[in-house]
């Protein structure tokens, strides 16, 4: 069969288009099929079937398309445009995923000079734009399983390699994210496997800056995570309590604030310690960071992370205390002022945050209380009969709102050392009785709103 050209189609490969886009998989499946239809077929823009039904955002008719063979690096596009940039437009996380996995290139850019993860960012995906910057094969992690040229034993331990790609391939780059998933696999966090691995991951870094297609985003973040590493390796060798020890340090606050200097000030010297000393990524990072006194927003963290992930500002999401885990929706029941995934990640908080637990408790009553303060004062401006009706029930629920069992809680957090297990206990499973919970947010939303339209009729 002749190569595919720009709008020569037959009727049946029309019909694909067709039935591509009403997500007809069953009938795409026979289509396929039949020796009338070619798989990378172009329409008159040099669009495949694959580029059509990523870019609708069809998830099965994908997995076929490319199951018969579809090319998923084909650009023959006008704008050259790949099935990977349709994909991060079409904001589908897991075909963009899928893309990747079946070979998708991420530095071939469109006519403009554009790469997929650019577009995505460009029209707001930034899930997708995640998911392309943070993809790395298993494959190229693997070529380090195999000894290569004269080394007789590989650089990289079968047996390690699983694990590494896990903490590699994390979006979420927390220094104390990693440290957990360095721990939580007992291969790995011992002092010769850490070696072994950032030695590989400097490896990897080297290769990113001196390929033909440099991609700085994966080699600053092999460098970050080998930094980490080699953190670990240093809390391994001196201290008694290993790596908890590091997590400790990590999130130690200091007494002022709470604020966690060690860690902003490990984040930052190991962006500086980024040996490519041109690297544009690298001087953007610093000039965001170099300003910003200790203490201050943005953390190196929030910046290395929006560097990395594209992921813009922190403001769709709540992010877990501990992890920097996206998502986080448990409160502290007693000052509701920091927010934590689970209550391991709250219990690992601890020792630190309660210093401040009680200052910031404070803060957020009286944050509380001038909001009630208006409330009552707007609630006066309103008609005698009204206004009674709505104090009736605003009292009371004032009255229940500093809840009970948080007050309970703060006298025993103040209590001796050998009762904080116990008083922990107890807190953790108060915390369990406090999660965000959306009726309540929704009651307070409604409330505005009851308040707006009540004004306007004053
Ligand atoms: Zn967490
Ligand atoms: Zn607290």
């Amino acid at each position: 069969m002749a190569p595919p050209r720009r709008g020569d189609l037959s009727p049946e490969e029309k019909d694909l288009l067709g039935v591509i886009a009403a997500g007809n998989t069953e009938e795409a499946g026979r289509l396929l099929g039949s020796k009338n239809v070619r798989v990378n077929c172009l329409d008159e823009h040099g669009m495949t079937p694959l580029m059509h039904a990523a870019y609708k955002g069809k998830v099965d008719m994908c997995r076929l398309l490319l199951r018969h063979g579809a090319d998923v690096n084909c650009n023959e596009h006008e704008h050259g445009y790949t099935a990977l940039m349709f994909a991060g437009l079409s904001g589908n996380k897991e075909i963009t995923w899928m893309m990747l996995e079946a070979g998708a290139e991420t530095d071939v850019v469109n006519s403009v000079g554009r790469t997929a993860a650019q577009m995505a960012a460009f029209v707001g995906q930034h899930d997708c734009v995640t998911v392309i910057n943070n993809f790395f094969p298993r494959e190229r992690l693997d070529y380090y399983t195999k000894p290569q040229g004269l080394d007789k034993e590989p650089k990289l331990p079968i047996k390690l390699a699983g694990p590494l790609h896990k903490i590699i391939t994390t979006t979420n780059m927390h220094p104390v994210k990693i440290v957990l998933l360095v721990k939580e696999n007992p291969l790995l966090a011992e002092v010769e496997a850490l070696q072994k691995c950032y030695r590989v991951l400097d490896l990897i870094c080297e290769k990113c800056m001196k390929q033909k297609d440099m991609n700085e985003v994966l080699a600053m973040k092999m460098h970050y995570i080998s930094c980490i590493f080699q953190k670990c390796i240093t809390f391994l060798k001196e201290r008694e309590d290993k790596l908890d020890g590091f997590i400790k340090s990590l999130l130690k606050g200091r007494d002022k604030d709470g604020f966690p200097v060690y860690q902003e000030k490990l984040i930052r010297e190991s962006i500086r310690k980024f040996p490519y000393c041109e690297a544009t990524l690298l001087q953007q990072l610093v000039r965001s960071i170099a300003p910003v006194e200790i203490g201050s927003d943005p953390t190196a963290f929030s910046v290395l992370t929006q560097a990395i992930t594209g992921q813009v500002g922190f403001v769709d999401a709540e992010f877990c205390t501990t992890c920097g885990g996206k998502g986080a929706d448990k409160r502290c029941s007693v000052c509701k002022m920091v927010m934590y995934c689970d209550q391991n990640c709250q219990k690992i908080h601890w020792f630190t945050h309660k210093k401040v637990c009680k200052t910031l408790k404070e803060i957020h009553e009286k944050q509380e209380l001038e909001a009630a303060k208006e409330k009552r004062k707007q609630e006066k401006k309103q008609k005698k009969d009204e206004v009674q009706l709505v104090e009736g029930s605003s009292t009371s629920e004032e009255q229940s709102d500093p809840c009970p069992d948080a007050t309970k809680e703060m006298d025993l957090n103040h209590a001796t050392d050998q009762t904080e297990e116990r008083e922990f206990t107890k807190e953790m499973e108060a915390l369990a009785l406090h999660p965000e919970s959306p009726l309540e947010s929704e009651t307070g939303l409604a409330d505005i709103a009851l308040q707006k339209i009540q004004d306007s009729e004053e």
